[in-house]
């Protein structure tokens, strides 16, 4: 056996696995292409991570000098005015598009709260989750219904 009777094999086999690959993630993202298309979405692969956009929401919020924690509760009117707005899309069956800004919306004014409550916006959310994780409970009515809360 020389050297040329295991490379070659090797060599084809980590071509095969490439080639397949590739077809493999091509398949997917045109599978993932399609769905955001025809739901009107942003594709996943043009995402940034929510902490990423949650610092620009901040970045933006600081330039325009409302960071301050004597407007936190002008700020909480801004979110329940963002929570009846999602409610209104809904509630007149708007686009998907138009109810994913509304939802965009509430996490501004939250993240902006956050930060002028001295919060930071991620560990807010790991807090709830937290409370969450192990909750049990059982769906009424499309409900969720804590353990502690059943009749
Ligand atoms: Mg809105």
């Amino acid at each position: 056996m020389n050297a040329i009777t295991v490379v070659l094999p090797v060599m084809g086999v980590t071509a095969a696995i490439a080639v397949l690959t590739q077809k493999c993630r091509f398949s997917m993202d045109w599978i993932e292409r399609m769905y955001y298309l025809e739901n009107k979405l942003t594709p996943m692969s043009k995402l940034i991570s929510l902490d990423d956009y949650a610092e620009s929401v901040k970045e933006w919020a600081s330039d325009k000098g409302i960071l301050l924690p004597q407007n936190s509760k002008k700020q909480m009117l801004k979110v329940m005015e963002e929570v009846g707005e999602v409610a209104g899309a809904l509630s007149k069956k708007l686009p998907t598009q138009e109810v994913q800004s509304e939802i965009g919306d509430c996490f501004v004014t939250l993240i902006i709260l956050s930060h002028q409550l001295g919060l930071e916006p991620s560990e807010c959310l790991r807090s709830a989750y937290d409370k969450i994780k192990n909750r049990k409970g059982r769906v009424e009515n499309g409900v969720f219904i804590k353990e502690n809360d059943q009749k």
